[in-house]
């Protein structure tokens, strides 16, 4: 265990560590960020009345639209000559979010991801390869930083690389861990097969794989395609990046490092908390963050906490895989992903819930895929540029973040609607 005193401390003294941290946290909130001053005076809170981790639930919420309003700098909580790095979300259209890390905020964040990553099995003999994309999205950064302070080699690959030139290097330096998105991971096992390399030609030991949704049937497919042992790691851009919680060796849910965030589950409808057990949406509060502290987080992402102790010893407690829960896989080129991946990159595309549909076809003995979705009017009667610009954005994100080049065909609105409310998102002409 990277840091056993705080990965084992006993449950009371954890909360009560909690307790103290968020109080710290709300009395700087409150003092210079004037969201929440705003927020916190308009649900009449009063901070000094918030003594334990019950109390939690009479702050009002914090969403994704709050941090987009404060865009950039609105909700820093210190000056930003104390801002050391800023990274992003990738809206693109729309704002995106941006958030600051003091020093501390990067020492904290290092120490989270180098727990993860010990959890998982990493030590100062293995060649860790980041194949995620090195730029203001958290994840590169976030995995670098924590390994480096593990000690292990860190092989900063990136995902911007040909997958060929990918299997290259790891193949001559010896890569004992891949770091990537599942469905990149996927790539790289059919793209193997294609250069005629037996994944018992490398090194690998493990993965860990983050970034997209994904499940249990994602996780056996790579590792028999790979012969590793396959991890997941969660974390999202707001929040802090990867480190937010990740999967021990007993792969029976991902511990959330607790003294750096308060973990709740709410019913997305109702807001209200959800026991132990119950699936509903994430809610996180940071309790150490100085530059971005977020109170009462809305992560949309749905998960559970899970009951009892985990036997590798750590007290922290451990949240349900997060993502793609559905059953409906889809394999092209030997690769697989969920249409829900798709989903997920149409969001970041266009902002808005994507009505979409997913075909796939074989042509000469090669499948094909086309992602065909509806975008708005408005975008129609615009500049053919935008529309050039979004079909490129979403063919370049499924190659990159699934490693499948995609024909991306924008349709007008209501046409994938033709064929009523149960229209198929997924049609397999082969
Ligand atoms: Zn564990």
């Amino acid at each position: 265990m990277y840091n056993e005193k705080i990965e084992t401390m006993p449950r009371e003294e954890l909360e009560q560590l909690q307790v103290e941290k968020l109080q710290s946290t709300l009395n700087r909130v409150y003092r210079n960020v004037e969201f929440y001053k705003k927020n916190f005076d308009a649900h009449s809170v009063n901070i000094e009345n918030i003594s334990s981790l019950n109390d939690l639930k009479e702050l009002p919420f914090t969403t994704k639209e709050d941090l987009r309003g404060a865009y950039p700098y609105g909700m820093f909580a210190v000056p930003l000559r104390d801002i050391v790095r800023i990274h992003s979300s990738t809206g693109r259209t729309g704002k995106p979010i941006a958030t600051g890390y003091t020093r501390n905020d990067l020492k904290n964040w290092s120490e989270m991801v180098a727990r993860l990553m010990a959890a998982a099995g990493l030590s100062d003999n293995d060649f860790i390869q980041i194949a995620f994309d090195y730029s203001m999205f958290t994840g590169a950064f976030g995995i670098h930083y924590g390994a480096e302070k593990l000690g292990a080699s860190v092989i900063p690959s990136s995902s911007s690389k040909k997958i060929q030139e990918q299997i290259l290097i790891m193949k001559d330096y010896k890569t004992t861990v891949l770091v990537s998105s599942p469905g990149y991971a996927s790539a790289i096992a059919s793209n193997l097969k294609e250069m005629d390399i037996h994944p018992d030609e490398l090194n690998l030991k493990f993965g860990i794989f983050g970034a997209a949704p994904w499940n249990e049937k994602i996780r056996s497919t790579i590792e028999e395609q790979l012969h590793i042992n396959a991890y997941n790691t969660y974390g999202i851009n707001t929040l802090v990046g990867p480190g937010a919680a990740g999967e021990c060796e007993e792969k029976c849910g991902l511990h959330v490092n607790e003294d750096h965030f308060i973990v709740e589950v709410i019913d997305p409808e109702s807001g209200e908390s959800l026991p132990h057990g119950e699936e509903g949406e994430l809610v996180f509060t940071t309790i150490t963050r100085e530059g971005f502290p977020l109170i009462r987080y809305r992560t949309g992402d749905l998960s559970s906490i899970i009951e009892g102790k985990c036997s590798c010893g750590r007290t922290f407690l451990r949240i349900q895989h997060v993502g793609a829960r559905t059953d409906d896989m889809i394999v092209v080129k030997g690769i697989s992903f969920f249409p829900i991946q798709i989903e997920d990159i149409l969001k970041k595309a266009q902002d808005t819930k994507p009505r979409f549909r997913i075909v796939v076809d074989n042509v000469d003995g090669n499948d094909t895929l086309d992602v065909q979705v509806e975008v708005s009017d408005s975008l129609f009667a615009d500049e053919v540029k935008k529309l050039v610009e979004l079909k490129a954005f979403i063919s370049n994100t499924i190659l990159s973040e699934l490693g499948i080049s995609a024909k991306v065909t924008l349709v007008e609105p209501e046409t994938l609607r033709t064929e009523g409310k149960n229209a198929k998102v997924f049609i397999d002409n082969r």
